[in-house]
């Protein structure tokens, strides 16, 4: 059913990162047209994590003009490119998911096949040694190279975040009310009238975005909007999230570091380095959770480590009458390949391209709906890879993992790569892209049986020389730039902004 009110108020619940994403873009980019509000409550914390970005998080800033040398300083943030896995395919083994390319494709083919037939005349060099990337991060070095750009993301301090991008957003004309929601109002063909506060205020919208959290107030507790549940593919359903003293400088990448039921991050930061476990509460207490934590960080805590339960899932529907779900509210994969963030600003710029101000159709919603779950699904296969292709059986969470039935849709793409070597991502809304499938694949440790036929028009010097010349450019540039911790210094050394 259509809803015909044009759309002019547009009020978002939730002040931590989805909310203020939300209300810098839509006031920076729609502001003439609609008035922004956003709720918050500082009785309610934010969930407090959610440091690690993904590169498409560039594109957002520059939508919103932020200079990048502002933000890393505000946000007192490192460089990520890529993350680092350890103990994921086998205990003691380690490999980088990088950003960027690896080698050099043709049309017909991809790198792998031409990397494949090395290793059957004896080139036996890993694939990271072909990826600027990869071979950065291994080195901790990084710059802004003007003929060999990196693909690089950002690690950023989430409360900082939320801050510079409330001075954006009021720059440009939110309004931010303080107050906790006690009640959604809704009219008699059930869409959101307004919310009411405990001060007693009543905030009348067109448009509702439910940036609430975990708790989602308006898209679950008060549209009812049901979930799907991942969990019998994403065991993992609890964090115990800390902050610490930095004991180094900071590297340019992620840690992702498993443990016997779940795995512990390491997010360096210019100040300090955030760190927590997941696990799987079915197979590992809190007490074993936060023994692990504190067994392994290196730096002083800087406050007392935090419980947060979730469960890996999708909302039904992510835009439902006249509400919107972006951030925790909408769903959640777990963080394991940090793209949280990254739906939040998927949701904020399909939302701005289908901006309904002519009122709210059923054919935007659908269209809506289908794309996010789309766009959810292929990452939700992405990270389920991580776990399901190990060779770990050293605890029943692994062997649990290793055995599980998955998605067909990845046992498809698993096998493809397994006995041919080709990996096709066809979805316009592709995140990771073939180099990231085939880093991970790899890594974990699936060798493609042959490579394509294309491979064997170059003779086997032709070959040696091709690649070589791909590891020695590599190389050669990685050794001219400077560390990362260096750059950062040069480039954005964090000061106190707030
Ligand atoms: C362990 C863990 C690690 C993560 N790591 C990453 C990562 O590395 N990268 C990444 O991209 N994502 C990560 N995420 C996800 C990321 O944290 C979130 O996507 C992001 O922080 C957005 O959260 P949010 O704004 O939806 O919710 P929250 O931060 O929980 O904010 C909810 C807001 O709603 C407000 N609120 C709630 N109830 C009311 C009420 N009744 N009245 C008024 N206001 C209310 C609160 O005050 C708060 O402002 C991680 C998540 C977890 C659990």
């Amino acid at each position: 059913m259509n809803y015909t009110t044009k759309v002019k108020k547009v009020v978002i619940v939730g002040g931590g990162t989805a909310g203020w994403m939300a209300a810098a873009s839509f006031s920076k980019l729609l502001g003439n047209s609609i008035e922004v509000t956003l709720v918050e409550s500082e009785e309610i914390a934010t969930v407090g994590v959610g440091e690690a970005t993904v590169p498409p998080l560039i594109l957002l800033n520059r939508y919103l003009d932020i200079n990048e040398q502002e933000f890393m300083t505000a946000v007192k943030g490192s460089i990520k490119l890529g993350i680092s896995f350890e103990n994921w395919g086998n205990i003691g083994e380690r490999y980088i998911h990088p950003f960027g390319y690896t080698g050099k494709d043709t049309w017909a083919a991809s790198f792998q096949h031409f990397w494949r037939r090395g290793l059957d005349i004896g080139v036996n060099y890993p694939l990271g040694d072909y990826c600027l990337e990869y071979a950065a991060a291994l080195q901790n070095k990084f710059a802004h190279m003007p003929n060999s750009a990196l693909t690089y993301a950002y690690h950023i301090d989430a409360g900082f975040y939320a801050k510079f991008l409330r001075n954006i957003a009021e720059k440009s004309g939110a309004t931010r009310i303080e107050g906790k929601v006690e009640e959604v109002i809704l009219d008699s063909a059930q869409h959101i009238q307004s919310i009411r506060l405990a001060s007693g205020a009543i905030i009348e919208g067109d448009l509702f975005i439910d940036c609430s959290g975990f708790r989602a107030l308006l898209i679950g507790q008060a549209l009812h909007t049901g979930f799907e549940d991942w969990t019998h593919w994403l065991p993992c359903d609890s964090a115990l999230a800390v902050q610490v003293e930095s004991t180094r400088e900071p590297v340019p990448y992620t840690r992702a570091i498993a443990h016997r039921a779940g795995w512990r991050w390491e997010i360096p930061l210019q100040h300090r380095v955030g760190t927590g476990v997941v696990y799987c509460n079915r197979y590992m207490s809190d007490d074993e959770a936060q023994k692990t934590l504190l067994e392994q960080i290196e730096g002083r805590p800087i406050a007392e480590p935090k419980i947060i339960r979730f469960k890996a899932g999708q909302r039904l529907k992510y835009w439902n009458k006249n509400c919107v779900a972006l951030g925790l509210a909408s769903g959640f994969i777990e963080p394991l390949e940090s793209t949280s963030i990254h739906m939040i600003q998927r949701g904020i710029t399909r939302l701005i391209q289908m901006f309904p101000h002519d009122g709210i159709r059923a054919c935007d919603i659908d269209e809506y709906n289908a794309q996010m779950k789309t766009e959810v699904v292929t990452i939700r296969d992405f990270v389920i890879m991580h776990y399901h292709l190990t060779a770990r059986d050293d605890s029943a969470f692994w062997r649990y993992c290793k055995n599980m039935p998955i998605p067909e849709s990845l046992e498809h793409r698993i096998r493809l790569f397994r006995e041919t070597g080709k990996i096709f991502v066809e979805s316009p809304y592709k995140l990771f892209a073939e180099p990231s499938w085939l880093n991970v694949m790899v890594g974990q440790g699936v060798i493609p049986e042959r490579h394509h036929v294309v491979a064997n028009e170059m003779t086997e010097t032709e070959l040696k020389k091709f690649l070589e010349e791909h590891r020695h450019y590599v190389k050669q540039t990685v050794q001219k730039m400077p560390s990362h911790h260096d750059y950062l210094q040069y480039y954005c050394k964090a000061g106190d902004w707030n």
